[in-house]
């Protein structure tokens, strides 16, 4: 069976996805797409693919099976909300939305139909690597995890339209999504540091630590820094009690010359995570095409956007803020 997706928004992650749906991926065809920007559309649909004027109109269209929303995080609970009424599995890229009270509301809405429908694009769950250092600590041979080291570094990112905040409401969601998932632990408090600043772009704060506190006691350092000029690199290291286990650097041919011995640094998060989307899609296209969704549920969309608040209120407060969860629906269990 042939999966029929429409995609909302074709800006740049919007494209990359259409290229893995139609050159890399099967049982998956891209029959739909609809951007603000209607040329942009027209341009990126695929042969053969409507081109839609509105959201609206590509999710009630008996010619999608399932949506996949790349618009920027404020229109997402609006899209969110018309596919679930449309029951409709739909694939949403992060963040879920961008306040609480958006989360709930998307909660609520997929937790009265009854079962998942959405899934959220935190890729890093289906990395090869990621998954063997899960697989590592839930094997238990290191004993208890204690502390979790996580560094998202960026080359750089576009003056003007990434803003300081964006380190914590938008890049962190990361670090938190897979910190959670590798400890299998709610976080529930949010600690935040601001260092001596990268002269690279004084606009910015930057970089950042911040100290996640999970329920427990397990402690989260999470270094982010978003001009770091070298290349796109992502590192983690789990200290348990018998022993520590981390993330390989990525397999890259290895150069000997006159520099010394090196190895190439992914360029950005595209080149790091390639075989995690297509693999993060092939599982999402099994599940939605049983009408439903795997991993990364509307309960972490949720839990992200309450740390990148906590993590605001922490910078302007200089203290530890805590996180309040609502009781978990049992669809997220
Ligand atoms: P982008 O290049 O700005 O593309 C977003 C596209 O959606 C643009 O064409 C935009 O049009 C369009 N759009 C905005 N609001 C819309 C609406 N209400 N209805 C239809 N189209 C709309 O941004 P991007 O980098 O592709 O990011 C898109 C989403 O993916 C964001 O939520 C981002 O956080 C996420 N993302 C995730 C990852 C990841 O690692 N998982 C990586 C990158 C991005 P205009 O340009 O005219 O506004």
């Amino acid at each position: 069976m042939t999966l029929k997706v429409g995609v909302i928004g074709v800006g740049m992650i919007g494209q990359d996805h259409i290229r893995r749906l139609t050159e890399v991926l099967s049982n998956v065809q891209v029959v739909a797409v609809s951007d603000i920007d209607n040329e942009r559309a027209q341009s990126a649909a695929p042969n053969g693919a409507k081109v839609f004027d509105t959201p609206s109109e590509l999710i009630r269209s008996e010619l999608v099976d399932a949506v996949i929303i790349c618009s920027w995080g404020p229109a997402h609970e609006e899209q969110l909300l018309e596919c679930i009424a449309a029951k409709k599995p739909v694939f949403c890229e992060k963040p879920l939305v961008t306040t609480e009270a958006a989360a709930l509301r998307v909660m609520e809405a997929e937790v009265s139909f009854g079962q998942r429908l959405v899934q959220v694009g935190f890729m890093r769950r289906f990395d090869a690597d990621y998954r063997r250092l899960k697989a590592v600590i839930e094997g238990n041979s290191l004993g208890a995890p204690l502390m979790y080291r996580s560094v998202h570094r960026n080359p750089s990112v576009p003056e003007g339209l990434y803003i300081s905040d964006m380190l914590l409401n938008d890049t962190l969601v990361h670090d938190a999504d897979i910190s959670r998932w590798l400890l299998d632990d709610e976080i529930t408090d949010v600690e935040v540091r601001v260092p001596r600043q990268s002269s690279h772009n004084k606009n910015l704060r930057d970089p950042v630590l911040v100290l996640l506190h999970m329920s427990s006691g397990a402690l989260v350092n999470v270094e982010i820094s978003v001009n770091i000029n070298y290349g796109y690199d992502i590192r983690g290291e789990m200290s348990c009690e018998k022993g520590v286990a981390s993330l390989p650097n990525r397999p890259a041919t290895v150069i000997s010359d006159v520099h010394g011995i090196r190895q190439a640094i992914p360029e950005d998060w595209r080149e790091r995570f390639i075989e995690a989307y297509d693999q993060e899609f092939r599982e999402w296209i099994v599940a939605a095409s049983q009408g439903g969704a795997t991993g990364p549920s509307i309960w972490d969309g949720y839990a992200a956007t309450l740390t990148g608040d906590a993590a605001l209120r922490a910078v302007d407060s200089g203290s530890i803020e805590k996180i309040s969860m609502c009781e978990k629906p049992k669809i997220y269990n």
